[in-house]
């Protein structure tokens, strides 16, 4: 339940390369402490942010490599990059894996790396498409350039607040 004080877990799934967290390009990343969850081999990075007058600590679980039936999250990003056809493809495939484990999860696809824009070998178009047929939300951001990125944030508060309000 999102109520659980104001901690949210994201897991963060897509494959290798795509932006998940890292490098010192990454402002979205770079502030946020890391640190290793148990013997798990599962990197989780904490990070507290203000809305709406009230404190909330995300847990974001990084590319988890085992059963993801035995992960307890309460919303997904699948991450692809923009300019990795492939990485959307996997994106699509990790989506049908949610699914099967976590039946109710939600769901956002995120185009990560929107700033390389001559490189783009995934449209809009494809891409929201894609999102609106499986019923979940498309974002688009850049990590590089902090861009969309609080607001892809703002959005997983929102979703899993109108979650809880339905029950
Ligand atoms: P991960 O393997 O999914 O965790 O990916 P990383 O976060 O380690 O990023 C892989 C590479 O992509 C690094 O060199 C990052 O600097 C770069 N990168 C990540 N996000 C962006 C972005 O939005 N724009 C650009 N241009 N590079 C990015
Ligand atoms: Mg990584």
């Amino acid at each position: 339940d999102w109520a659980n004080n104001g901690l949210i877990r994201v897991l963060l799934l897509g494959e290798s390369g795509v932006g998940k967290n890292g490098s010192d390009l990454c402002h979205y990343w770079k502030q946020w402490q890391s640190y290793l969850c148990g013997l798990r081999k599962c990197y989780s990075y904490e990070k507290t942010i203000l809305m709406d007058d009230e404190d909330i600590t995300i847990t974001f679980i990084d590319d988890w490599k085992k059963d993801l039936s035995l992960l307890t999250f309460d919303i997904c990003l699948l991450i692809f990059s923009l300019t990795d056809r492939q990485s959307f493809h996997y994106a699509v495939e990790l989506r049908l894996r949610v699914r099967e484990a976590h039946p109710q999860c939600p769901i956002i696809l995120v185009g990560n790396k929107s700033d390389l824009v001559r490189s783009r070998e995934v449209t809009y178009e494809d891409a929201s498409a894609n999102a609106t047929l499986f019923q979940c939300q498309y974002f688009e951001t850049s990590a590089a350039l902090d861009h969309n990125t609080f607001q892809l944030l703002e959005e997983v508060v929102k979703r899993l607040r109108s979650t809880e309000r339905m029950g």
